[in-house]
């Protein structure tokens, strides 16, 4: 408890209710916000609106409650913060550009995929709009190769040193979606920052998106936070368990159950609780104990 002020924070979407997946992010988090002392926010990250699933913010503030987790502070919606995006995309002039290349122009460039699976972007229209062509996007210039910054390497407090070399495994990423919509890349580092964030903990399917975090926060004069990804709870057949491939809901009549699972998925040795104060009495020392071995 030597850290003078720790921020942590859950930012679900609420593109349906939590699952088992979401609830390891979510204890793991929560967990290590309490070990450290520290507050630990809530924010609905609803900026991807085509996702958004009525009822489901209300439905995961819930099942946070059932399961005896209680945030600090109000809940910050992303869908009501636009006006944010839009100042620091302004923030960004010189770095962002309008694009105006479909999503099969960029495919048919074979430059292959980045690291969260979507093309990479050749830069067509870095240095201006394509004849004839309209703004479909705006994105962010990354380093090339061989310049400053192309590289962005950060210590991952679960899985180690990481890096990424923005130009062969990002390209120029989207902050203003075809749709209108900003991206979660720009909204999460903004929200993070203005929230004071200090201490990241995720699943590892963002991992992929952090150094792309990292490079943002740097030209918007953030401080970059510690980062902690947990593993991914996968389905049966290997599948990333998620929303969209059907993973179920948590059953809330039985949250110790639910607790416990996610308890064992992240490795904690626990005892069975009878109560949900009594599991989180004793999953706090068992996070210690687990972050304890990590390091050795
Ligand atoms: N909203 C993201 C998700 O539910 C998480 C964002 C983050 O933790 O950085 O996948």
């Amino acid at each position: 408890n030597n850290i003078e002020r720790y921020v942590g924070r859950f930012a679900p979407s609420p593109s349906g209710p939590l699952h088992a997946g979401s609830l390891a992010a979510a204890m793991a988090s929560y967990l290590d916000a309490r070990a450290h002392g520290g507050r630990w926010l809530l924010r609905m990250e609803d900026i991807d609106e085509t996702r958004t699933v009525d009822g489901a913010a209300h439905e995961i503030e819930t099942a946070l409650h059932a399961l005896g987790m209680r945030w600090d502070g109000p809940v910050l919606v992303q869908s009501e913060r636009k006006q944010r995006y839009l100042d620091a995309c302004a923030r960004l002039a010189g770095y962002v550009y309008p694009c105006g290349c479909t999503r099969k122009e960029i495919a048919d460039s074979n430059l292959g995929v980045g690291a969260d699976g979507a093309a990479i972007y050749p830069g067509t229209c870095r240095h201006g709009l394509a004849p004839g062509k309209q703004a479909r996007t705006l994105r962010l210039r990354v380093p090339d190769a061989g310049e400053d910054g192309e590289e962005i390497s950060f210590t991952d407090r679960w899985l180690g040193r990481q890096s990424q070399h923005l130009a062969t495994q990002a390209g120029d990423f989207v902050l203003k979606r075809a749709d209108g919509f900003w991206a979660y890349q720009l909204a999460v580092v903004v929200d993070d920052a203005e929230q004071g964030v200090t201490h990241i903990v995720r699943g590892a399917d963002l991992l992929d998106s952090t150094a792309r975090q990292i490079y943002l926060q740097c030209l918007l004069g953030y401080p970059t936070p510690a980062y902690l990804h947990v593993p991914l709870v996968l389905h049966d057949d290997g599948e990333k368990l998620s929303k969209q491939n059907g993973a179920q809901a948590l059953d809330l009549a039985r949250p110790l159950d639910e607790l416990h699972r996610a308890a064992a998925f992240l490795g904690l040795d626990m005892t069975t609780a009878t109560e949900v104060a009594a599991f989180w009495e004793q999953a706090l020392p068992a996070w210690q104990r687990r972050l304890a071995d990590l390091k050795s």
